[in-house]
């Protein structure tokens, strides 16, 4: 992710509304969108278990060969299609052929969120996927999907005028959409996971059933106290309001289920040891399914994460999806081409031998280590060395018994695909990665919470392809220059979710898959943390991230403890990032990688400057290429204009990385090092003399250069 936002101003997540709901209605389409039509989601996720060969979405496909190749316009791509009944996935990926030869009579069927296949093709702005539902199949017009939503609503809301008038033409009314109106339960679930007993008390009190009382899902406190790991409010739950252990949601999963498929091991045990039973969870539902309580240690939007991370849907779509991939020939060819195409892109031009990692000297365990040095010290092979000596340090090559050939060749060839960019480079990987090694040593975080080999290679590995193949843009320069990413991923973490595709595409190729050695469970586990990981590196998630951090500090913070002790020393505080029943294993991931993400601002200031050099000469290129593709320059992007560098610094350390840093500290340790001299460099930037002083001295225009120091 960038290193500085775009605009002064902090954007909070902005979707508080939606969140009332779990996820917003936008992000759910453009989910449907991609996820529908796309086959590399149904394809089982652990790569050695795969019975056909791999397939993948078309577009993903484009840019992968166009990211990571050439530049050459993307050859339109044969389309897988679908010969059953999948109207919805039809719908979604436009193609009329197999709408035509479904059976119209499930036209009107919705998904688990009521959501039908016009509801789709409407948000999509298809008039002729539309008229084809409306004209031919008799597709109803006012179905409403789970918010109330009628496909008219998707129209306007998208600004899709032609097919608004269409419908409008059909009779289509709005609907109305209030989410309140549903959820009974849904303020009780809230403040199961918030674990404000007292709340959830005087709710159970007020409830017709009690803490039994379900929300629109289905879903009870205890299912939701269960996904969030928090033991105290299950025994809270069980043992005081006398929730059921045997309660179902819509999906037919249990309390018991959760805490599992969550990983939430203290609660599955507690829960076991009461007798509660699993459910008849319907695998698979999940293409639609949102379980508001599966990643609530997480402010972000769920879909996303399902999107690029759902082990679920594999399994019930695949047997449809995969009968109908095999009664196509082409489909199997195109997969082979697209997978000679990306792995002839991705084998990367390593020469064993051209870097000898022992004999540079490189100490991951200081926070003095320059990645910089570390580059030219190996021809250009830092992150390379810096991912060998990562997995050394925490024995995993043995642990995890990866193959060490594949490992060379792993890291050679996301090292050979990062990009050239001045700042986004596989030297911002590497030094990434080694910040979320530090990070989670120095705070005993990685003997506790990663104690585990496979959370530990994970959480490493994010740090390594968290930028994976970086285009060199931002993400409202991906929106407004409507690029193929931008069309494929929606509105938001467009980057981000394509660092994550691109990356785990790589990881097709067998010579490639670092992570092949995992059994299924660890594979899913290690794509899991990786995926939530990276995708908390949008910055348009960070306030989100904060917000939440400042909640849990507000309890558990080393201040408010010793506002509590009042001085008393007797108490010793323990950052709650060290319980598991305090913060999930995955939140911890992404302080560590957020953290490290914006690391280069508490980095000893000849580093930081050059690194601000960097992500400078970054933005003013992309502000030309703005500019060549006549769209409006972004923020920070003009060379002419935004040269006031120090003045961006300053909004960029006191909105974005003080208020993280600040409540971090508060998390992990009140007397952070790192912090200090966050503060020393915000100082620095105040200071109108050295903002000048740096001015002179940076390489901004030419080839990169460090600058004097
Ligand atoms: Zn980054």
């Amino acid at each position: 992710m960038a290193a500085r936002a775009h605009g002064s101003k902090p954007k909070s997540n902005g979707n508080k509304n939606a969140s009332v709901v779990s996820y917003d209605k936008a992000s759910f389409e453009s989910l449907d969108g991609s996820c529908a039509s796309s086959e590399s989601h149904i394809i089982s996720p652990h790569p050695g278990s795969r019975e056909l060969p791999p397939s993948r979405d078309e577009r993903v496909d484009g840019w992968l060969r166009s990211t990571l190749r050439t530049e050459e316009p993307v050859q339109p791509a044969a389309r897988a299609s679908v010969t059953g009944g999948d109207l919805i996935a039809a719908a979604a990926a436009g193609d009329l052929e197999a709408l035509r030869r479904a059976s119209p009579s499930g036209v009107d069927e919705g998904n688990f969120d009521g959501r039908t296949c016009l509801h789709l093709a409407a948000s999509n702005g298809r008039l002729d996927v539309v008229a084809c539902l409306v004209d031919e199949l008799g597709a109803a017009t006012n179905v409403v999907d789970r918010w109330g939503g009628t496909p008219l609503d998707d129209a306007v809301r998208h600004s899709h005028a032609e097919v608004k008038e269409f419908l409008e033409g059909r009779g289509a009314v709005r609907g109305v959409s209030q989410p309140g109106e549903w959820d009974e339960g849904a303020d009780l679930c809230d403040a199961a996971v918030k674990g404000d007993t007292s709340r959830l008390r005087r709710l159970a009190q007020q409830k017709q059933k009690g803490s039994n009382q379900a929300d629109y899902d289905g879903r009870c406190a205890l299912h939701l106290a269960a996904c969030a790991g928090r033991l105290d409010v299950v025994k809270l739950l069980v043992e005081e309001l006398g929730a059921a252990l045997d309660v179902s949601d819509r999906w037919k999963g249990t309390p018991l289920d959760d805490a599992e498929r969550e990983g939430q091991e203290h609660v599955a045990a507690y829960l076991l040891a009461r007798g509660a039973p699993r459910g008849f969870r319907a695998r698979g539902s999940s293409l639609a399914r949102r379980s508001r309580g599966s990643l609530t240690d997480l402010p972000e939007e769920l879909d996303d994460v399902e999107e690029l991370d759902d082990v679920d849907v594999q399994v019930r779509v695949t047997e449809a999806w995969l009968a109908a991939l095999r009664e196509r020939k082409y489909v199997e060819k195109f997969d082979a081409d697209a997978e000679d195409d990306a792995s002839d892109a991705a084998m990367p031009l390593f020469k064993p031998g051209s870097v000898i990692a022992e004999s540079v000297e490189f100490d991951v365990d200081s926070w003095e280590y320059d990645v910089i040095k570390l580059h030219e010290q190996t021809n250009g092979h830092s992150l390379a060395v810096v991912g060998a000596r990562l997995l050394q340090r925490h024995s995993l090559i043995e642990r995890c018994s990866l193959d060490t050939k594949v490992v060379q060749n792993f890291f050679a060839a996301v090292e050979a695909n990062y990009g050239g960019n001045p700042y986004h480079n596989s030297q911002h990987a590497a030094d990434v990665s080694v910040g979320v090694h530090l990070f989670l040593t120095e705070h005993g975080l990685m003997e506790t919470r990663f104690s585990d080999p496979v959370a530990c290679l994970a959480v490493i590995l994010a740090g390594v392809v968290h930028d994976f193949a970086h285009p060199g843009t931002t993400n409202p320069h991906e929106v407004k220059a409507a690029t193929k990413r931008h069309k494929a991923f929606g509105d938001s973490g467009v980057l981000e979710k394509f660092h994550v595709r691109a990356a785990f595409a790589l990881m097709r190729d067998a010579r490639l898959n670092i992570l092949a050695p995992l059994d299924h469970a660890g594979y899913a586990r290690a794509r899991r943390t990786m995926v939530k990981a990276i995708l908390a590196t949008d910055l348009g998630r960070h306030m989100a991230y904060v917000e939440r951090l400042n909640e849990m500090a507000l309890v558990e913070g080393s201040r408010s403890h010793s506002n509590r002790v009042n001085s008393s020393k007797e108490q010793t505080w323990t950052s709650p990032l060290l319980d598991p029943e305090k913060c999930g294993r995955d939140l911890v991931a992404a302080v560590a990688l957020k953290f490290a993400d914006l690391g280069h601002a508490c980095k000893r200031r000849n580093l930081h400057e050059e690194w601000t050099a960097r992500i400078t000469n970054e933005f003013w290129t992309l502000g030309e290429r703005e500019r060549h593709l006549g769209v409006a320059v972004s923020p920070l992007c003009d060379r002419e204009k935004d040269i006031d560098v120090a003045k961006s610094q300053v909004g960029f350390f006191s909105f974005i990385c003080l208020p993280f840093f600040a409540v971090v500290a508060d998390l992990v340790d009140p007397d952070w090092q790192l912090l200090a001299r966050l503060r020393q460099n915000l100082r620095y930037w105040q200071n109108k003399k050295n903002a000048e002083r740096w001015l002179a001295t940076a390489q901004l225009q030419g080839p990169l250069q460090r600058p004097v120091s």
